[in-house]
């Protein structure tokens, strides 16, 4: 285990390194856009307000810290946003992507209609504009998401929607699979693809196949048990499906480590090995209420036999938005014949 955490270590000083000498490139677009001359470190570990900026590859950054984790790529034409995080952080977010480039925000993605992943639409998509060329009419960037994102924000005429209509998608697919053309996003082969019933019904992994990177949305995450929204048609098969096919993706570049990096809903860039674990956990907490499930434990009881104990450490809150009361009881609410 130390030699892996040794090789962990080394792996992450080598991203760090990494993302410090491309940094040198970086004041270029400040001396040709802004003026405004980066903060000391800007690019990588840099703090806007509250939100924390990594350097993940050259066009690829990690945005933290405004409620989900925001994948921001840039290019030639403008930028493309990987969720947008909370209404509230939206002003903070958009400054810290003017910081990365001058250009306009063209595309959104949204992982799923969870408001700490969908909350900066409205501001974020006012802020930005289509590239001119893009073959769908319409003003405003483009927001692509599972067509169930758009059934959740939206409404039915005379009813009351989740968001404003400026926030929702006006792009979806219904297939599992979607890919955007590399004409107007940088070059980068951009795939979603739909993780039935994981986190929501909504929910897409974005894979980034050039850049070598893949945002998961609210199926991984490294500060709390996966955050499955049995009301929103999550269940924890899908969840560890969705975290399965990420393993299908994904490459490594030593045994298990580095290679494809992973960017989380929550928490800190991660790697293959990082999912390996996660997904590991999960299948072994669905296993243990599985079992006690048919023993004819109730939901109580099964809370009680503390299914996650040895994980707890780690991943379990007792307070706050998503407990590990609640994830027992949603693993334990998806694997009940009744709710099925
Ligand atoms: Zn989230």
């Amino acid at each position: 285990m130390s030699g892996m955490l040794a090789r962990r270590a080394q792996s992450m000083a080598a991203i760090v390194c990494g993302a410090v000498s491309a940094l040198a490139t970086v004041p270029d677009a400040w001396a040709q856009g802004r003026g405004n001359p980066p903060a000391p470190g800007a690019g990588r570990g840099a703090t806007t307000s509250e939100v924390r900026v990594l350097q993940v590859r050259p066009n690829v950054h990690m945005l933290s810290g405004a409620g989900g984790n925001i994948t921001v790529l840039t290019f030639n034409e403008g930028v493309l946003l990987v969720d947008t995080g909370t209404a509230q952080m939206a002003p903070a977010v958009l400054d810290a992507v003017k910081r990365l480039s001058d250009k306009p925000i063209v595309h959104i993605i949204n992982t799923s209609a969870t408001s700490d992943h969908v909350g900066g639409n409205e501001t974020l998509a006012s802020s930005g504009k289509r590239i001119p060329m893009e073959v769908v009419a319409g003003e405003g960037p483009m927001i692509v998401a599972h067509e169930n994102v758009m059934t959740r924000m939206s409404a039915p005429t005379g009813k009351q929607a989740a968001a404003p209509e400026r926030a929702w998608p006006n792009e979806t697919y219904h297939l599992d699979m979607m890919k955007l053309s590399t004409r107007f996003h940088g070059g980068e082969a951009i795939e979603l693809l739909h993780a039935p019933s994981a986190h929501s019904d909504g929910d897409t992994l974005v894979w980034f196949r050039k850049s070598d990177v893949i945002a998961t949305g609210d199926i991984f995450m490294t500060t709390s048990y996966p955050i499955v929204e049995v009301a929103s048609g999550g269940t924890i098969d899908g969840v560890i499906d969705g975290l399965n096919r990420v393993l299908e993706i994904a490459f490594p570049d030593n045994r298990s480590e580095g290679g494809t990096m992973i960017i989380p809903g929550h928490g800190r860039l991660c790697d293959m090995a990082d999912v390996g674990y996660y997904r590991d956990m999960v299948t072994i907490i669905r296993a243990r209420v599985q079992d006690l499930i048919k023993k004819g434990q109730t939901l109580e009881q099964v809370k009680a036999a503390r299914p996650t104990r040895d994980y707890d450490g780690r991943f379990g809150a007792t307070t706050g938005p998503w407990t590990t009361d609640m994830f027992v009881e949603a693993v334990y609410r998806t694997l009940t014949p009744a709710r099925k």
